[in-house]
């Protein structure tokens, strides 16, 4: 039986990758780590353990007991919190990378999956298509953690043979959970209030385009990578992964394919400065050629899926 770890797997994407695991895997094979309790009951039905990743003493015990085939390690904190707490950032983000890295050489664990971002390009990244060898050039706290988590995966993987795997992460969209403290957190939110007939106060400029991917097509495209075989892993960095990109006017537009009334307003906050930073859109052929990655969602799909389930939502939450 082969067995998965997700550690944050009470966030954004754990829930929707764990959902994942078990259809492929089965409940039981999946475990999942958190520092608080899932709230969705299919998740809950594989084995939680209440787990701090940055306890070095903790998380060896745990991974060398359970002797998983593969771990997911997703405890972190995102781009606009991090730039409120960068020293706590700093200790979360690489702590919890190095304690399962630290596994992986210590052969417990085959294979290790770990996200980077598109934070780790900045401003003197190319804006668009940014390719695979681009220049990183983080100017957030978060991105310079993703950045520094690329050396050490594939320090790790060169020095002690660690099989650890990593995508750029765009921003993620989904519906079944809530987005954690991210740049691109408006593109989750300006659905659930589209669909109540709320007028949305976006955070971002209305032509602030930036790299985004449904979530669907990330969690393919993450089981996929793990799946490839090692010798065909070229990049032990991270891999550039790209779906689509959009801007708040734009998403704007394809909800009003829908619902005409929608009003939307802009005030930029402080997380305006940080997606000024980042590129508008990236170049995923390393990926495409490596492990045959394809992206299947584009804006206007996803916006019709994203209205659907909102509206499935609202409907539960108010009967
Ligand atoms: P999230 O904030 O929604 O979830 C992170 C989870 O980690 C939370 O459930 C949190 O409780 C848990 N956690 C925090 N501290 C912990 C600790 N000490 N020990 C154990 N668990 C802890 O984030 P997410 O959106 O699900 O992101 C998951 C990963 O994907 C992160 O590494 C993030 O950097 C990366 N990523 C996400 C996006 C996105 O748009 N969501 C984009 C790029 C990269």
């Amino acid at each position: 039986m082969s067995k998965t770890l997700v550690i944050g797997a009470s966030g954004q994407l754990g829930i929707e990758l764990v959902l994942a695991l078990q259809a492929k895997h089965g409940v039981g094979s999946v475990h999942l780590a958190d520092i608080r309790v899932p709230e969705n009951e299919q998740v809950l039905k594989s084995h939680f353990l209440h787990l701090d990743a940055t306890d070095e003493e903790t998380m060896a015990k745990v991974l060398e007991e359970g002797r998983y085939v593969e771990v997911y390690q997703l405890a972190a904190m995102l781009s606009a919190t991090s730039e409120k707490k960068p020293l706590a950032a700093w200790d979360l983000n690489m702590k919890s990378l190095l304690n399962v890295l630290e596994a992986g050489r210590e052969g417990w664990i085959e294979r290790v999956f770990w996200p980077s971002s598109i934070a780790v390009f900045g401003p003197g990244t190319p804006k668009k298509n940014v390719p695979q060898d681009a220049l990183l050039d983080p100017s957030t706290v978060y991105g310079i953690s993703k950045q520094s988590g690329e050396y050490w995966c594939r320090y790790y993987h060169e020095k002690f043979g660690v099989d650890v795997r990593s995508l750029r992460y765009p921003g993620l969209i989904g519906h079944r959970s809530n987005p954690g403290g991210g740049t691109t957190d408006y593109a989750v939110e300006i659905y659930d209030f589209a669909v109540q007939d709320l007028p949305y106060s976006c955070f971002l400029k209305a032509d602030q385009a930036l790299p985004m991917m449904f979530m669907d097509d990330a969690v393919r495209g993450t089981l996929e990578l793990m799946a490839a075989p090692s010798d065909s892993i070229r990049v032990r960095t991270s891999y550039n992964f790209s779906g689509m990109s959009f801007s708040p006017a734009e998403v704007g537009e394809s909800i009003r394919q829908h619902l005409p009334e929608f009003e939307l307003e802009y005030a930029p906050d402080h997380r305006q400065e940080i997606a000024s930073s980042w590129p508008e859109s990236i170049d995923d052929i390393a990926a495409i050629h490596d492990w045959a990655w394809e992206s299947r969602i584009d804006l206007s799909e996803m916006t019709k899926v994203m209205l659907e389930a909102c509206r499935a939502k609202t409907i539960h939450t108010t009967s």
